[in-house]
């Protein structure tokens, strides 16, 4: 006899979208699998720069947009998730920096530092004295401008653990391209990870960032449409790096470039660089980009030296809700088609307002939890590991 399986709701994805959405539906009382085709950690969370953004750097053309305004929670809901006391369990993940930064090569513009002064900013930006300054700032020939936001940096590894390790006995490795994978049944769906295992699940919730396109498509399903926004992020590794979290601020509506600092095994650091960079390094081959990074950092920060560093670049999708004019979302997406919901966070930080859309929905739908937790371990199932991090994955020793 085939095993069969029920359960309220079935999760395609395993990036912090749908890890942080298992931990509310199975703290709401719903039972809940996840289904991932390669690794936790997905595709686009594990090679995130880690930064719960509070909006701040939607704000560098003056002016408050409505996205800036959304995201504005977000790092409230992540501090009481780190402190224990939050919606999901983060106490065990790493904190890399407690603010993240941002800098000016020269003093900024009068109109500038007054918007930063101003009210509306109070409790997001802080100016940062001399003697606080991060140790890479410290250096005399640094003439700009240093800004604290209200902005914390993760090690998203660690993030993803901590999500995962509650619910172990939760995670199939499946790929749900192969046609007949996954069917509508009844109110339902009927999934069949492996052949053979046919599991009955009363909604199907994807998180499967860009992979949720080709999933639509290969099951005949209706689903909002998706845009991709690529980028091509630099990364240099050396021993001696100070750790710099920080947005480089120019003159444009967008950082300049975007450090974030990460950690290989063997202690030697990661500088990750984003920002204007990596969107206009898309066009650039990788010799092309890692000589206009060099070039960039040799600039902003002269003091810092990067003899005999090593240097690798990565290609990755920006995966979304297709906007009219290929610009960011503002907030989590959610759209609901039958017993589908068809989700992306748009941003790491925004995957608590992810799962509070999806939560609403269920209640809205009156899908109250019904279905008791299947016990995995009784049945021969696949379970996906954990991401390697780009970072080893270019500088392994
Ligand atoms: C370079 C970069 C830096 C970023 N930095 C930040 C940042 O600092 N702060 C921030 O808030 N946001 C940041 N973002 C955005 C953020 O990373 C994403 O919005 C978020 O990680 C998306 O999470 P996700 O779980 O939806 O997707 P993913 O992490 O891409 O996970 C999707 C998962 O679905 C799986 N999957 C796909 N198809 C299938 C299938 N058919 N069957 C089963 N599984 C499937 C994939 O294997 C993958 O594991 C950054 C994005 C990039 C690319």
């Amino acid at each position: 006899m085939k095993p069969e399986l029920r359960v309220d709701i079935a999760i395609i994805g395993g990036g912090i979208a749908g890890l942080w959405l298992l931990n509310r539906l199975r703290r709401s009382g719903y039972s809940a699998l996840l289904f991932e085709k390669h690794h936790l950690g997905g595709e686009q969370s594990v090679k995130s720069q880690g930064i719960i953004h509070g909006g701040t750097k939607y704000a560098l053309n003056g002016v408050l947009t409505q996205a800036a305004n959304a995201i504005a929670d977000m790092p409230a809901r992540w501090q009481d998730s780190l402190e224990g006391h939050g919606e999901v369990d983060l106490g065990s993940a790493r904190i890399l920096s407690r603010h993240h930064y941002m800098w000016s090569r020269g003093r900024l513009a009068s109109r500038m530092t007054t918007f930063f002064a101003s009210k509306a900013l109070r409790g997001r930006v802080a100016d940062v004295p001399a003697e606080e300054r991060p140790e890479a700032f410290r250096n005399p020939a640094f003439k700009g401008n240093l800004y604290a936001l209200n902005e914390l940096v993760l090690d998203v590894p660690s993030v993803i653990q901590a999500l995962a390790r509650p619910y172990s006995g939760t995670f199939i490795q499946a790929d749900f391209s192969a046609p007949g994978s996954l069917r509508r049944e009844g109110e339902g769906f009927a999934l069949e990870p492996v052949p053979g295992t046919v599991i009955h699940a009363r909604r199907v919730i994807t998180t499967a960032g860009e992979g949720t396109e080709q999933l639509l498509v290969n099951h005949g399903l209706k689903g909002p449409a998706m845009q991709r926004r690529p980028l091509h992020m630099a990364m240099v590794c050396a021993q001696n790096l100070p750790p710099v979290y920080a947005h480089c601020i120019g003159t444009g509506s967008k950082p300049v470039v975007t450090i974030t600092t990460h950690f290989l095994p063997d202690g030697r650091k990661v500088w990750y660089l984003g920002g204007q960079l990596a969107e206009d390094g898309v066009e650039a081959d990788t010799g092309t980009l890692i000589e206009r990074a060099r070039k960039l950092l040799n600039d902003l920060l002269p003091w810092i030296s990067l003899d005999g560093a090593q240097w690798s670049t990565l290609r990755i999708n920006r995966a979304e809700p297709r906007q009219s004019t290929l610009t960011r979302p503002d907030s989590a997406f959610m759209a609901a088609e039958g017993p589908l919901m068809v989700c992306w966070p748009t941003k790491l930080a925004l995957s608590p307002n992810l799962a509070d859309e999806v939560l609403k929905q269920l209640r809205e739908e009156e899908v109250f939890p019904a279905t008791p937790q299947p016990d995995l371990h009784l049945h021969d199932l696949p379970a996906p590991l954990m991401s390697p991090t780009p970072w080893e994955e270019a500088f392994a020793s």
